[in-house]
């Protein structure tokens, strides 16, 4: 099952979190792979965006936002974008979109960033919004500060981190076809909770790349191998890691408290968009091929509807008596 657990070190400004998603991540992939459109994903996609569900999974459960997170990549080259998104309930879904044949082996800049284009956003959107705001929106280039790109997410959103909060960060991602994994180490802000969106403080940016105990820790984590990472459980990780630091853990958060895949698509929200296509065009639709077929554009799930499941939903319901309007009743 997938699992959170966060973590601190006793009297050290540094905290960390450990994921590991397991069926959600499954299930992403499972409806991809039914997709009879699309098929599954090419290998490097596949781990490209399971390593970025587990970073934004991980980024959503540091900053505790109260909406969406959403994290994604866009650019040239033969992945369009690759986009997830959590809640604040860690329910999370992702998917991507790509364009003509991504090599085996292919690196993120030969998906993504061919000529050096591609971004990186992370959007926050809030639950609720005041008239006029807009969600708040960073966006990071796949170069570094040389203008080289970059081949790791991970080293994009450490950037980002920096760059966002003036805070350090250490990220170690893995994905394979079972398990999306990662790793968060993080300096704590010199004040408060720290937040994507909050002001920092110069205090925070003066400590950038010198807090000893920040630099010992990072230096552990990036010990962590993937294959480490994606197969042991994670008691065994942060015992290999830390044993020898004053690590304090939370409650992890497991079962129906566990980042989770949710997708709001479903048969009958699709039924009533090809309800409002109306019966003509369907009819058209079916004339020309043997199935009206919808792909999720959030999750890759395809939705066939053969000419009697059409015909089925523009088959009015069982006449009821018309409801009359209670300003109509007296
Ligand atoms: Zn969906």
């Amino acid at each position: 099952m997938s699992e959170m657990h966060q973590f601190l070190f006793d009297g050290l400004p540094v905290r960390g979190q450990l994921v590991r998603l397991t069926e959600s991540w499954q299930e992403i992939l499972h409806r991809r792979a039914e997709n009879a459109e699309t098929g599954a994903y090419p290998l490097s996609v596949q781990v490209l965006l399971g390593e970025m569900t587990a970073a934004a999974t991980l980024m959503q459960a540091l900053l505790k936002f109260d909406g969406d997170l959403v994290l994604q990549i866009f650019g040239n080259g033969p992945l369009k974008l690759a986009v997830v998104e959590v809640k604040a309930d860690l329910s999370l879904r992702s998917t991507a979109k790509t364009i003509g044949a991504v090599q085996e082996g292919a690196t993120l800049t030969q998906m993504v960033n061919v000529n050096n284009q591609g971004k990186c956003a992370i959007t926050l959107d809030p639950k609720s919004r005041f008239p006029g705001q807009q969600p708040y929106q960073g966006v990071v280039p796949l170069f570094d500060d040389l203008g080289n790109p970059i081949d790791q997410i991970s080293e994009v959103l450490e950037h980002y981190m920096l760059q966002s909060e003036q805070l350090d960060t250490k990220l170690i991602l893995a994905a394979n076809d079972k398990v999306a994994a990662g790793l968060l180490v993080q300096r704590m802000p010199v004040q408060g909770e720290g937040n994507l969106s909050a002001k920092s403080t110069q205090a925070d940016e003066d400590q950038i790349g010198v807090n000893e105990d920040f630099k010992r820790i990072a230096m552990l984590a990036a010990t962590l191998t993937s294959e480490e990472l994606l197969s042991l459980e994670p008691d065994a990780i942060l015992h290999r890691l830390f044993w020898d630091e004053p690590l304090m853990r939370y409650e992890p958060l497991k079962g129906s408290n566990a980042p989770r895949f949710v997708c709001s698509c479903s048969k009958e929200r699709v039924s009533q968009m090809i309800l409002g296509l109306g019966q003509e065009e369907a009819q058209s639709i079916l004339s020309e091929m043997p199935n009206i077929e919808v792909g999720c554009e959030f999750c890759g799930r395809q939705y066939v509807f053969d000419a009697i499941d059409a015909a089925q939903i523009f088959t009015p319901p069982v006449v009821k008596p018309p409801v009359v309007p209670p300003e109509h009743l007296h």
